[in-house]
């Protein structure tokens, strides 16, 4: 089977065809980071109007390179949420109109399912369940991945989400946007035990996230001047790091023994942090997976393969954007964070 996906939740337009067996046929994306760069995060309005611009010649474009017709697809996916809603409705929008147009079933992906599943895309040998680290820009969780639709979430963000932490890191020493790309570079250049910093909700019995005192720390660091910037940025990562191991720890024992740990979301990006992942892995006997780089942040690809996964799942065409879709429904909303 073969399966068009379509992307548009936060600031990357994106198309791409991939089939069952894990070909991805044809794959376009367009960043939108100079748009946003100047007012140093994602402006919904701007990114709304750019996906409107960009998204139907990129869909041409994907089926031209792939020389594949509407009418041979078996499935349209796209991003049904969550996100930010003008972005998310003008991929749904598009998607439900070309599958009325070909007569082809539509698929509404969790873009959280896409990130989730976008391992399996990566990894034939990855079978449920698993453990998942999903650190993104809007989300940081801890999962049980028991099968498509199945998800137990053993931890989540009180405040801010781990991208989101490096990406005000990234602000706060002008580092410009995305800002975690530009924070691992400068942290390479950096003594990442040079500025002392705290460590959110370490030791905690719960295995909750919280980095919004972490990223006031590094402020007042930076506000101090007694800091060069380099160290700064690999203080920064390494106290994150320490987080997520500290909270990983326990949410692992939580979650009693599975044979894989698997990160995936923007931040699995991130080489020290894929790293240390996998030295936690090695060290439980675990498999460690993480997407290819280009899987991690958004793309389209693992929107097509969620859909690959949902194949013959039909959605009506009336079904609405959601910008709020927690994987797991069931679990306690907790402080500051919705899901
Ligand atoms: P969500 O998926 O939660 O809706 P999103 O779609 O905006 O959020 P992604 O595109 O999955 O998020 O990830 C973007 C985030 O990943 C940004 O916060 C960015 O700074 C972070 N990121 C990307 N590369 C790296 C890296 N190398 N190191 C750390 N963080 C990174
Ligand atoms: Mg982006
Ligand atoms: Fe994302």
């Amino acid at each position: 089977g073969i399966v068009l996906g379509i992307e548009s939740s936060c600031d990357e337009t994106a198309a791409a065809l991939v089939t069952t067996d894990r070909r991805i046929v044809a794959q376009r994306i367009a960043s939108q980071d100079e748009s946003h760069a100047p007012y140093g995060g994602v402006v919904p309005e701007i990114a709304a109007r750019a996906h409107a611009e960009r998204l139907a010649p990129m869909v041409e474009a994907v089926m031209d390179d792939a020389g594949v017709t509407l009418a041979e697809l078996d499935a349209i996916a796209a991003t049904a949420g969550p996100g930010l809603i003008g972005g998310v409705m003008v991929g749904l929008v598009s998607a439900k109109a070309l599958a009325m147009a070909g007569d082809v079933p539509l698929i509404a992906v969790n873009h959280l399912e896409g990130h989730a599943l976008s391992p399996r895309l990566a990894d034939p040998d990855l079978e449920f369940p698993y453990a998942l680290l999903l650190v993104s820009g809007g989300h940081c969780q801890i999962l049980r991945v028991e099968g498509v639709g199945r998800y137990r979430r053993f931890a989540t963000t009180i405040d801010d989400a781990l991208g989101e932490a490096f990406d005000k890191t990234a602000k706060i020493l002008g580092l410009g946007f995305p800002g975690g790309p530009a924070v691992e570079r400068l942290a390479l250049e950096g003594n990442p035990n040079a500025v002392p910093l705290p460590r959110p909700l370490a030791g905690s019995a719960e295995p909750h996230f919280s980095f919004a005192g972490l990223k006031s720390a590094v402020l007042r660091a930076k506000e101090s001047g007694r800091h060069g910037d380099a160290d700064l940025a690999a203080s920064f990562q390494q106290a994150a790091l320490d987080c997520v191991l500290d909270r990983l720890r326990v949410a692992l024992d939580a979650m009693g023994p599975v044979p894989a740990l698997v990160v995936a979301g923007g931040v699995a990006a991130n080489k020290v942090i894929r790293h240390t992942l996998e030295r936690v892995a090695t060290g439980r006997d675990m498999r460690f997976v993480a997407p290819p780089m280009a899987l991690c942040t958004d793309n389209a690809a693992m929107i097509a393969w969620a859909g690959c996964e949902r194949l013959g799942q039909s959605d009506p065409l009336d079904i609405a954007a959601r910008p709020r879709w927690p994987l797991d429904p069931e679990a306690e909303p907790v402080r500051g964070a919705g899901y």
